[in-house]
């Protein structure tokens, strides 16, 4: 920076010579009128003189501010302030030099990618000639790029990749050039991207095999069985069926859609467990009976109360009591348990049956919306498989788990932990 010195102009000096005369003179005529020591008189001429030359400026005049000292601060590290900023982001960001070597990497890139130390080239890590390649032209351009990358371990996820060059200002882009690559993890959403589409081409699939055997039935009538009383009473029935099939489907459906509007908002109301089981088992009783089965109920004497939607928590029940009851139907008995050991514990409340049990690799993914363990099985049951991934749905808005335990040939246990 230019230091200013701020210098007597001129003018300046030429008034001032003129004051010191006219004072040296006035002096002199007034010591010799007074007849003093002409030593005196020049004593005081020289000091005079002294004051005027050694002053700063003429009295009256304002003193101009000192001008400002430049403040020696120490040198400032570019990359020291880069990575400081980028430290911060939860973003994965590693800042590059210009020949595609690491310089920096944030802890969040850390966990993406990691630990790269500093110095290695990017392609040590991420060898995908499409990034490298990226980079390459963004350094010689200057310009941003970016490219979607999947890695696949220790995880399989999905990134967008940015590089772009980092500007800085003054100085301090002396010290580059640097690049900053980021990285946007956009797994989730591929995920829920992939669960939409498979869940359009699920429904379509599980609504378009009980519409196309309505319209071959009907095409049968038409023609074929025109006028065939016994054929027309089979086929009106079987007619029946699918119908039913494709609304019960549809309001499943619908059930679950309604649940993901309120999945945020928590249920409110208390409500008692104990006649709510009570009224399942009643309603169930028919198909019971159909099935061979007997429901039995274990419950206590008090009160079992939890915060809840009384027609959602009757939905829960009704599913895992008519699961047990249809593929546990070779065990012949279902039980009910209703516990709490004290108020401050969870409630928990079990549907347990005697039948085939569940093979352990189907176990995680039976709340998954048209998991089934056999497609036949359950069709033959009437059964959508939505029934658990709206049990599901109701308990994440309820804060309680499901949990399922099973053993081949002993049967299922199907817990809700309140
Ligand atoms: P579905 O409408 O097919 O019954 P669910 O979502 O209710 O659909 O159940 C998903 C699958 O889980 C069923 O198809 C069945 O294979 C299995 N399942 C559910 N409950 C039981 C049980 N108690 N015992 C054995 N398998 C069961």
């Amino acid at each position: 920076m230019a230091i200013e010195e701020r210098r007597e102009t001129g003018r300046e000096k030429l008034r001032r010579g003129w004051l010191s005369v006219a004072a040296a003179t006035l002096l002199a005529v007034l010591a010799l009128g007074a007849e003093i020591n002409p030593l005196f008189v020049a004593a005081g001429w020289l000091l005079m003189f002294l004051s005027l030359l050694l002053s700063p400026s003429l009295p009256g005049e304002e003193l101009p501010s000192p001008p400002a000292l430049p403040v020696a601060l120490p040198p400032r590290d570019p990359l020291g302030d880069l990575a400081a900023a980028y430290a911060a982001l939860d973003l994965p960001v590693i800042v590059l030099g210009g020949d595609g070597h690491v310089l920096f990497q944030n802890a969040a890139a850390e966990k993406a990618f990691d630990v790269m130390q500093p110095g290695t080239h990017l392609s040590a890590r991420l060898r995908s000639p499409g990034i490298l390649d990226m980079v390459r032209e963004t350094v010689a351009t200057g310009q941003s790029n970016q490219i979607e990358h999947s890695e696949r371990h220790p995880s399989e996820r999905v990134f967008i990749l940015r590089v772009a060059p980092v500007d800085l200002p003054g100085e301090a882009a002396r010290s580059g050039p640097y690049f900053a690559l980021t990285a946007k993890d956009i797994s989730e959403l591929r995920r829920i991207d992939r669960m939409r589409s498979d869940f359009v081409a699920n429904a379509s699939h599980e609504l378009r095999t009980p519409l196309a055997s309505l319209r071959g039935f009907i095409e049968t009538l038409q023609g074929p069985a025109k006028g065939d009383m016994g054929a027309q009473e089979r086929f009106l029935g079987i007619m029946l069926d699918q119908a039913t099939r494709m609304s019960r489907l549809v309001d499943d459906l619908l059930s679950l859609s309604r649940l993901e509007l309120k999945a945020h908002i928590a249920p409110s109301q208390r409500v008692d467990l104990v006649p709510l089981v009570g009224h399942v088992r009643d309603s169930l009783l028919p198909l019971a009976h159909d099935l061979g089965v007997e429901i039995r109920m274990h419950l206590p004497d008090t009160k079992v109360e939890v915060t809840g939607d009384r027609d959602e928590l009757v939905q829960v029940i009704e599913n895992l009591v008519e699961n047990a009851c249809k593929y546990g139907q070779d065990g012949k008995i279902v039980d009910v348990f209703l516990r709490q050991d004290d108020p401050a514990q969870p409630v928990e409340l079990s549907v347990v049956d005697r039948g085939p049990g569940i093979p352990a690799e189907h176990v995680p993914r039976l709340t998954e919306r048209f998991y089934r363990v056999s497609v036949a099985d359950s069709r033959s049951k009437k059964g959508t498989g939505l029934g658990l991934a709206i049990v599901k749905h109701i308990l994440t808005r309820h804060r309680a788990r499901l949990i399922v335990k099973s053993e081949l040939g002993k049967g299922t246990d199907f817990t809700v932990r309140f």
